[in-house]
């Protein structure tokens, strides 16, 4: 049964656009962290930065990033700067980059899959939740805490030295990592163990069997993670009459982070979003059964190479569906709340002033 699960993968975007989020996460800032963001210079720097990036950060040597046209700290705050992780830094990586090997178990090296790798975590089986967790291997996959950590320490190391444009700019881009995790899909490899394809596990025992089972686990389990995003995305593009606009709002009301900027790490942010979004995973998991039905899982769905479709307005308003909407919304209120107010967190973090201590030994 174990290696039924080999190859599942989560390399799906999370939140879908997380640019969507950014007004949402501006609009709720602190009045004092507002007023110092307005108060910060933005000069475009001569120097492109996108060559030291790829060095410092290990992004795919490829890619190029032009400069943003931007007034104020705000205006890059919800430049879309948040998606480019997403737009191919993380692609054609080196082995040196991915030094346990976790591509093998999130779809692979090459290709799109080839990301997944840095934009999840699951932080292992636990004897204490063997269902809730469960997972191959059982030891933790997927380096977005890690990511976080070294990106936001080099986007504040540039906001010090004044360079704000790139500085906020990188800061989005561990900002990107922190609200993938707090996508419940991004924390836990099978939230539900109804997604799996029960026809395919008839055809096991047979070699070919097995390797039809893998695909098709990972193509049911990736259609449910694409129907929730998506289905959610579609909710938060309604703007102020999204079903989700107050807990967005008012993040810091429906979240349960502890995090307090002038103490932790980008990290152990990073890690707590992790940790709730696994306490939201099986309710995620379940409700998107029930309510995205049992049809996306037959073979004419594979919805992260855009084959098949759902009616996301017909399941937002179908009355017949409302006991499960109402109950998947209450959880996923929780969830977006995490990813909005741990990327306010991460803007005050980025302002904190560095600690006496540091300043004394950088002497
Ligand atoms: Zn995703
Ligand atoms: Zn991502």
């Amino acid at each position: 049964m174990v290696y039924l699960f080999f190859f599942l993968s989560s390399s799906a975007f999370a939140w879908d656009v997380h640019q969507s989020l950014m007004p949402w996460v501006v609009r709720g800032l602190p009045g004092s962290i507002q007023k110092e963001l307005s108060s910060l210079p933005v000069v475009p720097s001569a120097q492109n930065e996108t060559q030291n990036l790829i060095r410092e950060l290990q992004l795919n040597p490829a890619i190029q990033f032009q400069p943003l046209a931007v007034r104020n700290v705000k205006d890059i705050l919800v430049s879309g700067a948040v998606d480019e992780p997403d737009h191919g830094m993380d692609l054609n990586l080196d082995k040196s980059a991915d030094p346990n090997n976790d591509r093998k178990y999130t779809g692979g090296g090459r290709g799109v899959d080839g990301q997944g790798f840095r934009h999840l975590y699951f932080a292992g089986w636990k004897l204490s939740h063997p269902v809730s967790t469960f997972q191959i291997p059982a030891r933790s996959v997927g380096l977005a805490p890690g990511r976080a950590e070294v990106i936001a320490q080099k986007a504040r190391l540039l906001i010090l030295g004044g360079n704000n444009i790139w500085g906020f700019r990188v800061l989005e881009w561990a900002m990107h990592y922190i609200q993938d995790l707090s996508q419940p899909y991004h924390s836990v490899q099978v939230p539900n163990l109804f997604m799996l394809p029960f026809s395919a596990l008839l055809t096991w025992p047979t070699s070919e069997g097995f390797d039809h089972l893998i695909k098709e686990s990972t193509r049911t389990v990736s259609n449910y993670h694409h129907a929730y995003e998506l289905y959610t995305l579609a909710q938060i593009l309604k703007g102020d009459h999204s079903p989700f606009a107050e807990c967005m709002l008012h993040a810091e009301k429906y979240s349960g982070l502890k995090f307090s900027p002038s103490q932790g790490t980008p990290k152990d942010l990073a890690l707590e979003v992790a940790e709730n979004s696994r306490e939201l995973a099986s309710q995620v998991g379940s409700l998107s059964v029930d309510f995205f039905g049992t049809e996306i899982k037959n073979p004419e769905h594979d919805l992260a190479v855009k084959k098949g479709d759902l009616n996301y307005q017909e399941l937002a308003e179908n009355p017949a569906l409302k006991t499960p909407r109402d109950a998947l919304h209450a959880v996923t209120c929780k969830a977006l709340a995490n990813g909005v107010s741990a990327s306010r967190k991460l803007i005050e973090w980025a302002l904190v002033k560095p600690q006496q201590e540091s300043v004394v030994s950088s002497k």
